[in-house]
C-alpha cells in the first residue's frame, strides 16, 4: 500500500521505519554546544565520535526512525548549524539548504 501522507509516495512501512523527517547539518560550523541534543524531544541525535576542523564533536542522527522533523534542534542552535525538514517538505526545501552549505545526513 502506498501512503502519501510523506509528500512522495513511500508505503507505510518505510514512513515508520525512516520516520518523518530528517535534518541537514553544517558540521564544520557547529561548536558542539549540545543544545539540538538536549532539546530534541525525541532524543534521536547524539554527538559524532569525530571531530570538526574547530576540534568539537558534532550531531549525528543517530536514530533516523525517531525524527519528525520538527526542526526544535534547528531553532535551539546559536550557530545555524542544523535545520530540521519534515518529508512533506523536503523537495522544496532541499536545494536552497545544500546551497547554504548543509549536508543531507543521509546522503553521507
Ligand atoms: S527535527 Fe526534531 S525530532 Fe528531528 S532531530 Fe531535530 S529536534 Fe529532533
Ligand atoms: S545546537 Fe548547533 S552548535 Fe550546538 S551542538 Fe547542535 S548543531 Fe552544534
Amino acid at each position: 500500500m502506498v501512503s502519501w501522507k510523506g509528500g512522495f509516495g513511500v508505503s507505510a512501512a518505510e514512513e515508520i521505519k525512516r520516520g518523518k523527517g530528517t535534518v541537514f547539518l553544517r558540521p564544520e560550523i557547529c561548536k558542539g554546544c549540545s543544545f539540538c541534543i538536549d532539546f530534541c524531544p525525541t532524543h534521536c541525535l547524539e554527538f559524532s565520535r569525530d571531530f570538526n576542523k574547530k576540534g568539537y564533536h558534532y550531531p549525528v542522527l543517530l536514530r533516523p526512525e525517531d525524527c519528525t522533523g520538527c526542526d526544535l534542534c534547528g531553532l535551539y542552535c546559536p550557530d545555524f548549524a542544523i535545520f530540521g525538514v519534515r518529508y512533506k517538505d523536503l523537495e522544496k526545501r532541499r536545494q536552497a539548504l545544500l546551497a547554504a552549505g548543509f549536508e543531507d545526513v543521509q546522503q553521507g
